[in-house]
């Protein structure tokens, strides 16, 4: 069978006016970099996440590597993080000079494990980055806890968990600063890559305005090693419209994910359970131990899925260097997830369907309890 429902739907949808009303305003600027649309946007997002400062970038990568720099984290540093992520997570801490130091899972709500982290504390440790996975907040009190204890700063990866509340506390705001990235995917997704910083540190949001446009304190006057990585006007102008959307798109996408877990009350996989209420429902994963025939299956029926993640971050190659990990949690859940289709303008009935397929599945053993 064909694909009847994709993974993803990139294309704007009920915002698409809005947002070739931005690209057309931007084009007829004839201003494409640090201008107003920038300006408005840092105004317009820093109040959504709650934060007296917002400072954009290229990438989420690169507004986590910023937020590093910016405090001063870097080379001999270590920072703890978790092995089940984007590998930028990890990426960013190195582009900063620092070394990830990896923190195993709670396998039922996939972030880092808080009881793990106090002896992975060495006299090198400087910080807690600990992510937001799926769109649903890390266990962030006990986080804070041993962070306050031992005098760590929380540096919060929010890529996936624009508008995310963990216990009614925004995002980004628990911590020092939130990295968000725009990628496309993401529930916040412009045309083209994009991030940004929150916090409520003015000197650190200060400090990352100089250093994201190439160290300049003013104009040709480079004052420390700054980068350039900038969010451009049209990118800004497309997400300040898409950004008025986004409350409409986040009930959207629970009221798609309490469809998902009705659908698959009893069925031959298991749906990781909800702990916070301010979920935004990034992505929608469950686990199955026959993963590989899983997603065939689900092709067979139509459905297009993918696996975030498949690879634990301390199991690459690239970090072979980096402080040798074992995570064995991990090592397990990368080999049983998959994420199936999760987007605002998926309907109801495509749910149904998907259900009806995972229903159909017939695992060759009993899936855990
Ligand atoms: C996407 C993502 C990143 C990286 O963001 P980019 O904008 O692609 O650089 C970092 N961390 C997590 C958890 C992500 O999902």
């Amino acid at each position: 069978m064909s694909i009847k429902i994709p993974f993803n739907a990139l294309r704007p949808t009920d915002d698409a006016a809005r947002v070739d009303a931005a690209i057309r305003r931007v084009v007829e600027s004839g201003w494409f970099v640090l201008g107003p649309e920038v300006e408005a946007f840092e105004r317009e997002f820093a109040a959504a996440c709650g934060t007296s400062h917002a400072v954009s970038v290229g990438t989420g990568t690169d507004a986590i590597a910023l937020i590093f720099r910016g405090l001063g984290i870097g080379a001999g540093d270590e920072v703890i993080t978790t092995p089940l992520s984007a590998a930028y997570s990890a990426l960013a801490i190195m582009m900063a000079g620092a070394r990830p130091v990896f923190v195993d899972l709670d396998p039922d709500r996939l972030t880092i494990d808080p009881a793990r982290i106090a002896s992975a504390i060495t006299p090198r440790t400087k910080a807690i980055l600990p992510v937001h996975l799926y769109g649903q907040a890390a266990d962030m009190d006990p986080i804070l806890a041993i962070a306050r204890q031992h005098g760590l700063a929380v540096v919060e990866d929010c890529a996936q968990a624009v508008l995310t509340t963990c216990t009614g506390r925004p995002v980004g705001t628990m911590g020092v600063a939130g990295a968000f990235s725009f990628y496309p995917t993401k529930n916040l997704g412009a045309l083209g890559d994009g991030g940004a910083i929150a916090t409520n540190d003015a000197a650190l949001a200060a400090r990352i305005v100089r250093l994201r446009n190439g160290g300049q304190s003013k104009r040709y006057h480079h004052d420390e090693f700054g980068v350039n990585t900038r969010l451009d006007e049209l990118q800004a102008a497309i997400l300040r419209e898409r950004l008025a959307f986004l409350p409409h798109w986040t009930s959207q996408r629970r009221t798609l994910a309490a469809a998902y877990r009705r659908g698959l009350a009893g069925a031959p996989v298991t749906v990781p359970a909800e702990f916070d209420a301010g979920h935004v429902y990034h992505l929608f994963p469950v686990l199955t131990a026959e993963r590989d025939r899983f997603q065939q299956h689900m092709r067979a029926h139509g459905v297009e899925t993918l696996v975030h993640y498949p690879i634990p971050i301390p199991n690459q190659p690239a970090l072979a260097s980096e402080t040798p990990a074992r995570c064995p949690l991990a090592d397990r859940i990368c080999d049983e997830l998959v994420s199936l289709p999760m987007y605002p303008s998926l309907t109801i009935e495509q749910v149904h369907h998907v259900t009806a397929a995972v229903q159909a599945f017939a695992p060759a053993q009993a899936p855990r309890a």
